[in-house]
């Protein structure tokens, strides 16, 4: 560990900025602040110093330096912090100075946390939940991560693998000392091997829950040509992100909109208007517009409640895909209200949610934006928050059930030695899960995601 070279970075944001902080981790974090502050504070406590240039002598800045010794830190080794002023010439004085230092060099995207595991301080779950936390935009988003970060699915893990550890180890002793252990011990190994497996099934039926979270739920604004699909997403992200246009066909491209919808991550797509087309630019259009509403995890079909537009289409609602639909109709400013009571009416008859709406004067619109936060809420945490948020936690839990009904197969059959090495392979990858075993190859796919100084 101490021939381990020691890094440096900025950790805050972008300067300039009122403070920046500059983190240090590993074996000569002393000496950095002993020689830029010419003293080393009492550990963990906030002192004020003035930080030097060893070679020119140069004040570089005031700044409050923190002496952190290890092995009780964040990372698990020796720390320290300097909060600067966050000048973009004082950070990078400071930064140069301590490159120079020997045994120093610049920290790698990711690399404090990646010591941070590898010190132990950190499982894989918790690490990709700070990664996570670290880009959560709205408040379910940071809930999440949060959750994963303190070990929600980690611990759960743990705890399912030393079970399996202890119901290997009874097959074991049947193996190794048939004659002086009881007959049942197969069958209670067995019987706890059943129900790791039924636990571990009931967190994998989530509907992709935490996954849909992560990358927020998308609505795809669907319908004919001209019937208000640009003007309602417009309405509803409160600003020009899509062009409306009195001519059809215009708005080719899908434009979309990140929401935050009462904490709840949810993308808003204005597809193209949808129609058969000549050009083959716009079939393109046609293509991918219909593609990714088929992709959405809700559609909201839009027609025109005035009637001018959507019975010269001949789309119908959908397309295909197996999100929910829901009707909207548009433009109810342009009808008289007996008729807008024979709208509403309608659209029950065929059970789909329908809303009657104007994305021209407004009227509608609230009710439509709280339905689709309620609707928002009630696929992500309902019944209850998602444990896995990953592909990697699925493919990794999924590989754990696989093993599990082997090992239940062959314990049927009454070959141990197989129920054995089944119940090793779940546990092994319960292991790569929290990351304890074989997970070289995928620790670069995980730490990329890291900013540098984290
Ligand atoms: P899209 O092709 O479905 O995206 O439709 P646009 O949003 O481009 O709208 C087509 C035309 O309908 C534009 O001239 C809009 O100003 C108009 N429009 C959109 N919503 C309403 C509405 O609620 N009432 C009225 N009267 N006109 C609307």
């Amino acid at each position: 560990m101490s021939d381990r070279d020691t890094i440096f970075a900025l950790s805050s944001g972008r300067p300039p900025a009122a403070i920046a902080v500059i983190r240090i981790t590993g074996p000569r974090a002393r000496f950095a602040i002993e020689t830029l502050c010419g003293r080393v504070p009492a550990p963990r406590r906030a002192s004020l110093a003035r930080l030097r240039d060893p070679a020119s002598e140069q004040v570089i800045d005031e700044a409050l330096v923190l002496w952190l010794p290890g092995p009780r830190t964040e990372i698990g080794e020796d720390m320290a912090e300097l909060h600067l002023h966050g000048g973009r010439a004082v950070i990078a004085g400071t930064l140069a100075t301590l490159g120079r230092l020997d045994g120093f060099r610049p920290a790698e995207p990711g690399e404090f946390t990646r010591r941070a595991f590898e010190n132990g301080k950190l499982d894989l779950t918790a690490v990709e939940g700070l990664a996570d936390l670290i880009y959560a935009e709205t408040e379910a988003q940071r809930r999440q991560a949060y959750r994963q970060l303190k070990g929600m699915l980690g611990a759960r893990a743990e705890s399912w693998r030393e079970r399996l550890i202890a119901a290997l180890a009874l097959v074991e002793a049947r193996i190794d000392f048939a004659d002086d252990v009881p007959d049942d011990l197969i069958g209670r190994a067995l019987d706890t091997a059943s129900l790791l497996r039924q636990e571990i099934r009931v967190v994998l039926a989530d509907d992709r829950r935490g996954e849909r979270l992560r990358d927020g739920s998308v609505v795809a604004i669907a319908g004919p040509p001209n019937v208000g699909k640009s003007s309602l997403l417009n309405r509803i992200a409160r600003r020009d992100a899509a062009i409306v246009s009195p001519h059809a066909g215009t708005t080719r491209d899908i434009i979309e909109v990140h929401l935050d919808l009462e904490g709840y991550p949810v993308t808003l797509l204005d597809t193209a208007g949808i129609r058969p087309a000549e050009d083959p630019v716009e079939r393109e259009g046609v293509r991918r517009a219909r593609e990714r509403a088929e992709a959405a995890d809700l559609v909201l079909w839009m027609v025109d409640a005035s009637g001018t537009n959507h019975r010269d289409s001949l789309c119908e609602p959908s397309g295909g895909g197996s999100a929910p639909v829901w009707m909207v109709r548009n433009k109810i400013d342009l009808i008289d209200s007996a008729s807008k009571c024979e709208a509403a009416s309608r659209s029950d008859d065929d059970g789909m949610r329908s809303y009657s709406i104007s994305a021209l004067t407004g009227v509608g619109i609230d009710e439509l934006v709280s339905s689709l936060a309620i609707h928002a809420r009630e696929s992500f945490e309902l019944p209850e928050p998602a444990l896995v948020t990953r592909e990697r936690h699925r493919n990794a839990l999924r590989e754990t059930t696989e093993a599990l009904d082997r090992a239940l197969r062959e314990g049927v059959a009454g070959r141990e030695d197989i129920v054995a090495e089944e119940l090793r392979l779940a546990g092994r990858a319960l292991g790569r899960l929290t990351g304890r075993v074989d997970v070289e190859n995928i620790l670069d796919v995980i730490f990329r995601d890291f900013c540098i100084g984290k």
